[in-house]
């Protein structure tokens, strides 16, 4: 089936499932999937690894902002592929607690927006692309061809992101990861520039009881609905 150039903004609360399903819609219409969570998790990695956060003080800013006018975060495809930061893989580290722990923080600074959001049209330049996040249907792509914002039970949240970490070697409690969800929902919901909002015409989608294959289903119903395409 021929599907446009187009642009498809995947939203919502953290652990709503949006990467899976986003990664999936992308391989089934051979669009490009970009993680711009992983631009705000690579960019708290790199102020982790460098000394530019103190659990007292808080995020050097200053020296935040003057880093962040050589710092290559990118990511790549194939084998090997994800999210890297100069020449190195940083996959697994962007996504341990300590990095959820702080993202939000460092992701409500204007000038960290500024830099993702640039790096995000630069990488989405030829279209075709299925993007997740928080604020890409009102902010970054406002005028995205398909708006989805994603929801689900807070317990579905917590469970999918404890199986992950226990999966990855972490040993968080199940209070802890639902704590750290909240914790982020909240500031990204009340930060100053672009909060998380649902975008006036996103389709809500709720997964609490679908699976993701019924969720790829849903999309595909989406796209051809809106293109007109019968097969
Ligand atoms: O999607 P993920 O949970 O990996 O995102 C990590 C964090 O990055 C979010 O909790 C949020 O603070 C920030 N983020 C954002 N805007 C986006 C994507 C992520 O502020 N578009």
């Amino acid at each position: 089936m021929h599907i446009p150039d187009i642009i498809i903004a995947v939203d919502g609360y953290s652990a709503t499932g949006k990467s899976s399903v986003a990664k999936l819609v992308a391989k089934q219409f051979g669009f490009l999937y970009l993680d711009s969570g992983a631009l705000y998790r690579g960019v708290t990695l790199y102020a982790l690894e460098n000394g530019l956060i103190d659990p007292e003080k808080g995020i050097d800013e200053a020296a935040l902002q003057q880093a962040l006018g050589h710092l290559d975060l990118t990511f790549r495809a194939g084998d090997g592929g994800g999210t890297y930061m100069g020449g190195r893989r940083i996959e697994e580290e962007i996504r341990t607690l300590e990095v959820s722990s702080w993202v939000s923080p460092v992701s409500a600074i204007p000038f960290v927006r500024k830099y993702v959001d640039e790096r995000l049209h630069a990488l989405a330049r030829h279209g075709r692309v299925i993007m997740d996040g928080r604020d890409i249907g009102t902010t970054v792509f406002p005028d995205a061809d398909i708006k989805v914002f994603k929801v689900a039970s807070d317990e579905i949240r917590a469970k999918r992101r404890y199986n992950e970490l226990v999966a990855k070697g972490e040993a968080p409690t199940m209070e802890a990861v639902l704590k750290n969800l909240k914790e982020r929902d909240y500031i990204d919901s009340h930060r100053e520039t672009s909060p998380l909002r649902r975008a006036e015409d996103a389709f809500v989608m709720d997964d609490t009881d679908m699976t993701l294959h019924e969720e790829v289903v849903w999309f595909e119903g989406l796209i051809r609905g809106k293109y007109g395409i019968l097969e």
